[in-house]
């Protein structure tokens, strides 16, 4: 048999503009197509929200393709012509159950889902190896929170032309009891898909204020101002802003002095996440756009997200010595900014040639392996010293 998993796209958003009423009538017309479509021999059942699973004899291979092509005409609702758009996951197989092929089905759907690029994603062994890869993963993080195998490292962010630190980033890194260290590129997204980054999200916003706490003590106003990564996951947690604030309240930390990083693609959808970076703004503290340009949104998104900082992402900083479209991009993301009152920082400093350019170009902060890597605490306090 051949199990496909598909999710209608678009969806969401004009179930909201049609009511629900309607938004049933097109759950209704889709299923009408699916059913049109593949005829009498097709089994098709709606799942959660607005999946469909769809149960055919036989292994037919080209079922997802099938599939998407039937959603290229538009639906007819209620007098309305509807473009909806498909994604699908797969899987056939010959001796298995059907509740085995529903799961691998799901599975390959969620990973075209994140995917993002395919719209059909055929079941295959490399993704129960991957799931379960992740979940190994997942409880070891949680076992590695629990031991105190993390630690958060600092970047400095320097002011221009000069070099003096002004602000760090903090930056999380795992290392497993008995394992080599394991990179926080692979273990955050993992993180995320398993809602352990709130907890390790919590540490490292505690961890990160209280190194902040001990700066200011220190250094007075000569304190660093602390950047600290916030995932997508954790901006859909309305608790977040509270959190903040109690942490901060706890330290006796001004909020001008921490920031809190987030990405474009985590309030791309407004909604949830972007009331969440509101309240935080409320409460005083610094939110600033990271890999600032690479996104689709850049730009419409500075109309609504009430943002400080951008941080214009290496790839524009990397060939600053090459092209001149390459200028361009960076010199008018460092105007955009300069127009709108917020900050730019360039990333992913390397070189000397670099800095000049950039000076030149306005640039007033940057970050990079140029002026320092990423290390302990005790390192910013050495830079700060001297
Ligand atoms: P990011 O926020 O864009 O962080 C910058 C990354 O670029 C860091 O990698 C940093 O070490 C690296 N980098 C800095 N300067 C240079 C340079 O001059 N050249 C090159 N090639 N790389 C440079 P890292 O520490 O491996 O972090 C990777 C990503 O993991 C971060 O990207 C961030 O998205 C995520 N991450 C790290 N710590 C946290 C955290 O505490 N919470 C969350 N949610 N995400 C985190
Ligand atoms: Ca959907
Ligand atoms: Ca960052
Ligand atoms: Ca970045």
């Amino acid at each position: 048999a051949t199990v496909a998993v598909c999710d209608l796209d678009g969806f969401g958003t004009l179930n909201d503009r049609l009511g629900d009423e309607r938004g049933d009538a097109l759950l209704r017309a889709a299923a009408a197509r699916i059913t049109e479509t593949f005829g009498a021999d097709a089994f098709v059942a709606r799942l959660l929200g607005d999946e469909f699973g769809l149960l055919l004899p036989g292994e037919d291979e080209a079922l997802g393709e099938r599939l998407v092509r039937a959603f290229r005409l538009p639906l007819r609702v209620d007098g309305h012509d509807l473009l909806v758009t498909v994604t699908v996951g797969v899987a056939a197989g010959r001796d298995e159950v059907v509740p085995d092929l529903l799961r691998r089905a799901e599975l390959a759907l969620k990973t075209a889902k994140r995917s993002g690029a395919n719209r059909v994603q055929e079941h295959t062994p490399q993704l129960d190896s991957t799931a379960q890869h992740d979940a190994d993963l997942a409880a070891a993080l949680r076992r590695g929170l629990d031991r105190g195998e993390f630690r958060l490292v600092y970047q400095p962010i320097v002011k221009l032309p000069g070099g003096r630190i002004t602000g760090v980033e903090a930056l999380v890194r795992w290392h497993p009891e008995g394992g080599p260290p394991v990179s926080p590129a692979d273990f955050i997204p993992v993180a995320e898909q398993t809602g352990m980054i709130l907890d390790l999200g919590l540490w490292v916003i505690e961890t990160a204020c209280a190194d902040a706490a001990r700066w200011r003590q220190a250094y007075g106003t000569a304190a660093p101002r602390v950047n600290i990564n916030v995932s997508a996951r954790q901006l859909l947690d309305p608790d977040l802003p509270d959190q903040v604030a109690s942490t901060m309240a706890r330290y006796r930390l001004d909020p001008d002095k921490i920031t809190l990083e987030i990405t474009e693609t985590a309030v791309f959808g407004g909604g949830v996440a972007l009331n969440t970076v509101r309240e935080l703004r409320e409460l005083g503290v610094g939110v600033a756009l990271d890999d600032f340009g690479t996104g689709q949104s850049s730009l419409t998104l500075l109309r609504t997200c009430p943002v400080t900082t951008l941080k214009v992402d290496k790839s524009f900083i990397d060939e600053l010595n090459g092209t001149a479209e390459q200028e361009a991009i960076a010199t008018s993301l460092s105007t955009i900014a300069r127009t709108l009152g917020l900050r730019a920082v360039a990333e992913g400093v390397e070189t000397k040639e670099q800095v000049v350019r950039l000076e030149a170009l306005g640039y007033r902060y940057a970050q990079g392996y140029y002026f320092a890597k990423p290390g302990p605490a005790e390192l910013i306090d050495v830079a700060l010293e001297q």
